[in-house]
């Protein structure tokens, strides 16, 4: 790694520790490997130790190491953000996934539970997280609502100990592999649409869920349409204070940034046990580098990719030292979701025809032409590219607030689409 604040022996002892565990954990030979630069047998290594993304997760979680912040009571280490710091780099330097194949459990509701969940609700949802044994979702966004979330129409009414709900959400991630769901539902139609919402977590195998898979331009199906009908949730599974949810929704968005924030936007990347550097990748993917229009760009993309990194290093070192997380997350946000589509459209320009057919067994030509199709959904994913950037310029440069036509307005009686 080129850019890292030098280690304390503090760090550095946690880290001896950590390489210790990995040595023990991951197929043999993985770690000298990549410490030794030798590809060849870091892919052997994986190969002899059949590697698992999906058995990895719970050897993983099962240590601490996974959410060094979480208490230990509840699965986690009791640490600081700096011991998280430390892990998160060494996971990178040994191509490992920051958090397994339960991204949105332990990133999003996990973080969400511990701030606004009872002890119950703690002892209930948590450490099942970190073992990957329930996988969730979250059921925010709906056709209607996105960017606006706030606006949103499903209806959650009150019948005695349950509540009663009825809606469609949409570009639900992993829905059809999910125990449960974060839900946010309109309580009080009554009320400005920011208060009359409450945060619920929702089984998905209740009767009334409905998981309809999206298919998307690269092939796959990672979302879903989920409609809600007659779902009956018990009071026992509210997160948070009736009419409370925007708050409790808030948590959920700012963590959601942070873990998006801290990733390569590359769904290989979530899995773990990739290949090589990502930028090497890219290389290989542009079959004539010696052609000057696209040294340029390479060589422009390349300057890009390490003011990236300067940025990560800053919030890196801000955050060893204590910081709480500023700006750089939104900004890193735009900057790795706009460099990526400029990167990866780079790779399909310089291929010519061979961008868009290829023969079946070219697996380099497939995955340039997924990574290009799948890059479009980051600037969208985690909030528009557009909002936060509004977000920037209001609490970062201060400028004035984007026009809010229907404040102080009941929800009732706004427009919505
Ligand atoms: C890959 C992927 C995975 C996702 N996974 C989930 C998930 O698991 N759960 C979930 O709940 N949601 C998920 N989403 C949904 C995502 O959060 C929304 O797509 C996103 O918030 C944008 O909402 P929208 O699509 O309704 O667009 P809209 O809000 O309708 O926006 C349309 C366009 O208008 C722009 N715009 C809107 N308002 C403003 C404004 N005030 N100022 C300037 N420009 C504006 C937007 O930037 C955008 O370009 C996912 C999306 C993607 C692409």
């Amino acid at each position: 790694m080129k850019w890292q604040v030098e280690d304390t022996s503090e760090r550095a002892e946690l880290r001896a520790e950590f390489r210790e565990f990995l040595r023990s954990a991951l197929p043999a030979g993985w770690v000298e490997a990549i410490d030794a630069g030798d590809e060849a047998a870091f892919e052997a290594a994986k190969k002899a130790g059949n590697w698992n993304p999906l058995a990895w997760t719970p050897t993983f979680g099962a240590t601490g190491y996974m959410a060094p912040l979480w208490s230990e009571e509840y699965g986690g280490m009791s640490g600081e953000v700096w011991m998280q710091q430390v892990i998160r780099e060494e996971l990178r330097r040994y191509r490992l996934p920051l958090f397994g194949i339960n991204l949105l459990g332990v990133g999003l509701a996990g973080p969400t539970i511990i701030e606004h969940g009872t002890e119950a609700q703690k002892e209930r949802y948590l450490r099942p997280i970190l073992s990957a044994q329930e996988i969730w979702c979250q059921l925010f966004s709906e056709p209607g609502s996105g960017s606006d979330l706030a606006s949103l129409s499903t209806r959650a009414v009150r019948d005695g100990d349950e509540w009663v709900v009825n809606g469609q959400k949409v570009w639900t991630t992993i829905a059809q592999f999910a125990k449960w769901g974060m839900l946010v539902a309109r309580t009080d139609p009554e009320a400005p649409k920011h208060e009359g919402l409450t945060y619920f977590i929702c089984d998905m195998h209740s009767p009334g869920v409905e998981v309809r898979p999206l298919k998307q331009m690269t092939g796959t199906a990672e979302f879903n349409e989920v409609y809600l009908t007659d779902v009956r949730i018990p009071d026992e599974r509210r997160l948070g204070d009736v009419g409370d949810g925007w708050r409790v929704a808030r948590t959920t968005l700012m963590n959601e940034r942070a873990t998006l924030a801290g990733l390569s936007l590359d769904p290989a990347s979530i899995m773990g046990g990739t290949r090589r550097d990502p930028w090497e990748t890219f290389l290989e993917q542009i079959p004539d580098t010696s052609d000057p229009n696209v040294r340029q760009k390479v060589a422009q993309l390349y300057i890009e990719q390490e003011v990236k990194e300067i940025t990560a290093f800053r919030a890196n070192s801000a955050r060893l030292s204590g910081a709480a997380p500023g700006p750089e997350g939104s900004v890193n946000k735009v900057f790795n979701a706009e460099y990526n589509q400029r990167r990866s459209e780079l790779a399909m320009n310089a291929s010519g025809p061979a961008a868009i057919a290829w023969s079946p067994d070219d697996s380099e030509a497939e995955s340039r032409a997924v990574s290009f199709l799948r890059a479009r959904a980051n600037t969208i994913e985690g909030g528009t590219s557009e909002i936060l950037r509004n977000q920037i310029a209001e609490r970062v440069l201060g400028l004035p607030r984007d026009i809010e036509v229907d404040k102080g307005k009941v929800w009732s009686e706004i427009l919505r689409n």
